[in-house]
Formats: structure tokens, sequence, C-alpha cells
């Protein structure tokens, strides 16, 4: 299936970040990925991103939205405004949202509805932290989790999914190419499950410390099916050597 390469720039980028996505456009123009590209920028460059890859592949995404269309919910965006603002797609359930703003799986899958209600695919996070990979329940604490962070009604269309192990984001350690197969097998085992047919088509990206030298070996593994890159999809030149490890497939 395509790989899918989603770029999460977090709290960071002002206007002058947008000549990065400019500079990925340019490159792109000249040598097409191997999958699909996405950045999701902070709120307030949405609509700067959006228009700044007008006329290429590259689409835009935003990083968590409310689970209601609007409404008295102050500093919140919903996914309509995403939709509104140029997006196609929205991050949900990322592991910072769930730390430092509660998200639960209830809440998340809530979330996952509101994208499809906006027409957005939905990028749904999952991980285990590092007591619970010690503890030997990584898997468990993953697909128990992706259990409850699906909703009823979404299609396997509007959707896929990231593991992130908690520990490798941001910190620059990923897991053995041996564990993420391991996590993604049994997480395309419930999305079969789940979907039927459908899951057979739905992406799985691996996320945490994706960086253009341990790419290969990430990209390289059964079940990956992208990247969801947090640091280095900031800088096109990474983010691009990253996009340019994807095998064959
Ligand atoms: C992320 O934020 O989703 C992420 C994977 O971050 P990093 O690549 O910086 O570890």
């Amino acid at each position: 299936m395509r790989m899918l390469f989603a770029g999460n720039w977090k709290m960071n980028g002002v206007n002058a970040s947008l000549a990065e996505v400019r500079a990925l456009k340019r490159a792109l123009a000249d040598e097409p990925a191997r999958g699909d590209v996405l950045v999701c920028p902070p709120f307030t460059l949405l609509a700067g991103a959006a228009k700044a890859v007008e006329g290429s592949p590259i689409g835009v995404g935003g990083q968590d939205c409310h689970a209601s269309a609007s409404g008295a919910f102050t500093g919140d965006v919903s996914a309509e405004m995403l939709r509104d603002a140029g997006a196609t797609a929205v991050i949900v359930g990322h592991s910072e949202r769930r730390q430092y703003h509660a998200d639960t799986n209830q809440i998340v899958a809530a979330k996952v509805a509101a994208a499809r209600r906006a027409g957005l695919t939905a990028i749904l996070c999952v991980g285990e932290s590092d007591a619970e990979r010690e503890a030997g329940q990584a898997v468990q604490t993953v697909v128990t989790q992706l259990e409850a962070s699906i909703p009823g009604d979404v299609a396997a269309a509007n959707l896929a999914v990231a593991y992130e192990p908690v520990w490798a984001i941001g910190t620059g350690k990923t897991p053995k190419p041996a564990d993420i197969q391991e996590m993604h097998d049994a997480v395309r085992a419930l999305l079969k499950k789940r979907f039927g047919a459908g899951a057979s088509a739905l992406r799985i990206l691996y996320g945490g410390s994706v960086k253009p030298d341990n790419a290969r070996d990430i990209l390289s593994v059964p079940n990956v099916d992208g990247a969801l890159v947090g640091g280095a999809s900031l800088k096109a030149a990474d983010f691009l050597a990253i996009i340019r490890a994807a095998p064959k497939r």
C-alpha cells in the first residue's frame, strides 16, 4: 500500500517557517514521493500551509480537534474549522494531548468521530509508556487503548493509526524492528477484527524519533505503512530524507 508520511510540527513554527513547506513542495515536484505527504503545523499556520502546498500533492492536517462542531469551548478548534482552513486530516490522541490535556480514550473516540463528520482522515495515536513496556504489557496496553479509541461508526477509509511508544517520542530512542513488527502485527489483527477486509488498506504508521538515519530500517518493517515524524519534520531536508528512505513496495 502507499505509505503516508505525516509531519507533526507540534507547538513550533511561525509564518517564516512556511519556507520549509515551500522547499518540500519544490523538492517533491522535482522528484515525487513514493507515498503521501502531510504537514501538520500549529493551527495558526494551517491556512498559510494549505496555500503554500496548493497545486502539489502535499496535504495539510491539524494536530487535534474538539469533538463538537462549534460552541462555547474557548481555545478549542473543531474538525469542521480545520477542514475550512484547508486540512484533509487531523492527528488525534497524541500522547502529549493524552498527558497534558487529559484526553481519555473516550474523548479520543469522539474526536475520531468528529473527524469523520467533517470529512477528515483521523490519524489515531496509541502507544505504551516505558513502565508498560518494561512490565511486558506493551502489546496489551496498545490493543486496549486502540479498541477503546475507535468509535462505533467510523469507516476504515477515514482512519490511519500511528503507533507511538511514549518513551520514544522526542528522546532519540526507538524500539527494535522486531518490537515494532510485533506491535504493528497486533494492531493489524485488531483492525481486521474490527473492519474486516477494509483493514488491509488502513495505514499503520510508526512514530517516535524517526530520523533520516533510522528511517530505512523502520520503514522496511512489515506492516509499517509510513511514519509520523515530529522533530525531524521541521526541516524540509530531514523530512525529505525520511520520505526518500521509503522502500519500494
Ligand atoms: C511525534 O510528535 O508524534 C513524534 C513522533 O515526535 P518525534 O519524531 O520528535 O519523536
